[in-house]
């Protein structure tokens, strides 16, 4: 699954992991599981984590080969958050050749900026206890003051529109190269989504994919 920050890209990956019957893999609960399991792969991840270091790649390709070839992705897998990058892909056609699978289809979902900025800015969150809020869908019942502890309402602090607009042009820059290359192979399936991720979107993503109906049936 291939999609900028704010583009609903884990929402898209558990629908998909829902409807299709497959497991969600993503790179960060890997990351999180694996440190759970004070493991000694676990503490090499801890240290680069702890420094606000990136994780090298070829530690999250161990731990991603761990969940294909031992775990949970034997029989196909919904991957989310990982290759993000070409060496990352070229890594990922590695393994996944060992492990004797190969990737069917890449899914890019694609949001206008404005709509992921304008997104970003409506939401809100409490000081106090973190209770979040919208100014679309979840309002407060006095403006700027949380219904649950009467704390401050905020936006995020990373929720400003010069930060946002920096983070989607480094990911276009970093993902450009990536979906050249699938796009090439004829496995990418790009999906337009501006709109709330609905019943109908749903079906649309389905369709894309081939799958008329889903697997599983999935609840709203
Ligand atoms: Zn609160």
């Amino acid at each position: 699954m291939l999609g900028a920050p704010g583009s609903g890209k884990g929402t898209w990956s558990k629908f998909l992991s829902d409807a299709l019957g497959l497991p969600h893999i993503s790179s960060g609960d890997l990351f999180r599981r694996e440190l759970a399991k004070d493991s000694p792969l676990g503490h090499q991840l801890r240290s680069y984590l702890d420094e606000g270091k990136l994780v090298p790649d070829d530690l999250t390709i161990r731990l991603l080969g761990q969940e294909i070839i031992e775990g949970t992705g034997q029989q196909g897998f919904i991957l989310d958050g990982f290759p993000r990058t070409m060496a990352q892909a070229d890594a990922l056609d590695a393994l996944l050749l060992d492990s004797g699978q190969a990737i069917d289809r890449v899914v890019e979902i694609q949001v206008s900026e404005q709509v992921i900025i304008g997104r970003a800015l409506s939401r809100f969150v409490c000081e106090g206890c973190g209770q979040p809020y919208n100014t679309t869908t979840m309002k407060p019942q006095v403006e700027g003051i949380c219904d649950r502890c009467g704390g401050r309402i905020v936006r995020r602090s990373d929720d400003n529109e010069q930060t946002l607009k920096q983070r989607l042009k480094a990911y276009r820059e970093k993902t450009a190269p990536l979906t050249d290359y699938y796009q090439r192979q004829g496995k990418l399936a790009v999906f337009p989504n501006d709109g709330p991720p609905d019943r109908k979107a749903q079906q649309e993503l389905l369709e894309l994919l081939g799958q008329a109906e889903p697997v599983n049936e999935v609840a709203d």
